[in-house]
């Protein structure tokens, strides 16, 4: 049977971090889907249809890889599409607290047998979030090397 494993995140943008571990898991699993949250409340520098865009750009040449988007719960998602394994990247102490604390409320919604599953962050880029990102490249700073190319050139396109 073919292992069904979920990466969810805003990606808002995707960043060399977030693509570090959805190669290492597209490695792992049968199938990889990306799980872009859609969250109203939460204001985003890009727009869905946006950050669909520059996903399945950047991630093209990776073959076993999707996209898709939900809102709500996640162990509803998860439940309801038949996921085995969610992917979580682990970057320092202050993630493994949060993550540790969604594992376990997840592991009580989710169907049996659903497992999250941690990789740990390539050291080259366990200092990278979306949010600094965003912070450094609405102040002119460089973010050459942190995001891929073709989100770089998105993002200055845009800009
Ligand atoms: P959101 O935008 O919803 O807050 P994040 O981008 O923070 O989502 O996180 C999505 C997942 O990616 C989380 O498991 C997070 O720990 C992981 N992640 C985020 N940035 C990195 C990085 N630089 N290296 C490894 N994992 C990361």
């Amino acid at each position: 049977m073919k292992t069904k494993a979920l990466y969810t995140g805003s990606f808002d943008p995707l960043t060399n971090g977030h693509l570090d571990i959805i190669k290492r898991a597209a490695r792992l699993y049968d199938e990889l889907t990306l799980g872009i949250i859609v969250n109203p409340q939460k204001k985003s520098m890009f727009t869905l249809e946006e950050r669909q865009q520059m996903l399945i750009e950047a991630l093209k040449s990776i073959e076993n890889v999707k996209v898709d988007h939900f809102s709500g719960l996640t162990a509803d998602y998860v439940n309801d599409n038949g996921y085995d394994v969610v992917v979580r990247g682990l970057r320092n102490a202050a993630d493994f607290g949060y993550e540790l604390q969604m594992a376990q409320m997840n592991d009580t919604l989710f169907r049996d047998g659903v497992e999250t599953v941690f990789l740990m962050a390539d050291p080259k880029y366990s200092f990278i979030s979306s949010s600094v990102i965003k912070e450094v490249f609405l102040l002119g700073g460089s973010i050459e090397g942190l995001v891929p190319d073709t989100i770089l050139e998105y993002m200055k396109r845009n800009a």
